[in-house]
């Protein structure tokens, strides 16, 4: 089954205390979409610029990335720029250029409409809604989102969870959205906004992944343990696209929970390979034997 994926398409610049590189490719739906593209295909909605390289184009292609739904049009890509501190937890945002997302309406093709596992990767709550609206019932429905659309477009965003089936947001973002300082409340709060799910982020420590609480559904999974960290951004859109695309291709009769903790490690996964390199260089050389090795590396270290 394939995975339609929609969000930002973008030439990114990051620094980090010990590099900088500029004009990347980056943007939540193209991590995405290459991570779910080990696992299945993916569907493309996004929108990019005149000055969008025809080689990143071509990448998505030698994914099996489908593009019917990528608009290029006049004017200049998406562009963000930012910078990792010491502790390459800390990042700030130095700059944002919309660009042509300013204007972006994220319109299905005839042929998206239909597709039964849906990820609405980081853009603005009200585009993600605008996308379900034009879709069939969707089987299985992931939103990520982040700290911005809580604090601008907080309505805009309770009014898209009720529609969602899992929740994706990192630890502190959980708090701010729920008011909460305990993670387990906070996962419960979101869960009484709609989703079922909710997989909470936390960086280096791994992630949380919260069911119904009344059947134990609540799964730990960890972080792979890197010592050599080069570039975290799209760590969080690699997760994303990798459980999405996990959850269609394994396109089980009934989505369990068992289901979703397997989704979530190869998530972890890919992740962890990501941010070994810059932008998506390391997801360009990656194998499907690469990703089963870790695999079998976070079942080790999480036995006892
Ligand atoms: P992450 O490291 O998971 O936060 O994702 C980083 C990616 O998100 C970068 O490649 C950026 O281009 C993209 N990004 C940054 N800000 C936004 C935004 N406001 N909306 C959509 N995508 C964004």
């Amino acid at each position: 089954m394939p995975v339609l994926i929609v969000g930002s398409i973008a030439l990114d610049t990051v620094k980090t205390p010990v590099e900088e590189h500029a004009d990347l490719l980056g943007g939540s739906a193209s991590y995405a979409a290459v991570s779910a593209s080990f696992f299945t295909g993916a569907q493309l909605v996004g929108i990019v610029g005149g000055d969008f390289p025809k080689a990143h184009v071509e990448f998505f292609e030698s994914r099996r990335i489908d593009l019917e739904g990528l608009q290029q049009v006049e004017g200049e890509s998406f562009r963000w720029s930012g910078e990792y501190m010491t502790d390459m937890n800390v990042r700030e945002t130095r700059s944002v250029a919309l660009n042509v997302f300013e204007h972006f309406t994220p319109h299905l093709p005839e042929s998206y409409r239909q597709t039964p596992y849906v990820l609405l990767a980081n853009i603005a709550p009200s585009l993600q809604s605008y996308v379900l609206d034009q879709t069939a019932r969707p089987r299985f429905v992931v939103a990520d989102t982040m700290d911005l659309w809580i604090t601008i477009a907080k309505d805009d965003l309770l009014a898209l969870l009720k529609r969602v089936d899992l929740l994706i947001l990192n630890d502190s973002e959980a708090k701010m959205l729920t008011g909460e300082t305990n993670l387990i409340r906070a996962a419960e709060a979101i869960r009484g906004y709609g989703p079922g799910y909710v997989a909470i982020k936390k960086g280096e420590h791994g992630c949380l992944l919260f069911g119904d609480p009344s059947k134990q559904e609540f799964f730990s999974c960890p972080a792979f343990p890197l010592a050599n960290l080069h570039d975290p951004t799209g760590a969080g859109d690699c997760f994303a696209g990798g459980l999405i695309g996990e959850l269609a291709r394994a396109d089980e009769a009934e989505i369990t929970f068992d289901a979703l903790k397997k989704a979530v490690v190869s998530g972890s996964v890919v992740a962890s390979f990501n941010v070994e390199a810059f932008s998506l260089e390391r997801l360009r050389t990656l194998t499907n034997e690469d990703i089963d090795a870790r695999r079998g590396e976070f079942r080790r270290i999480s036995q006892f």
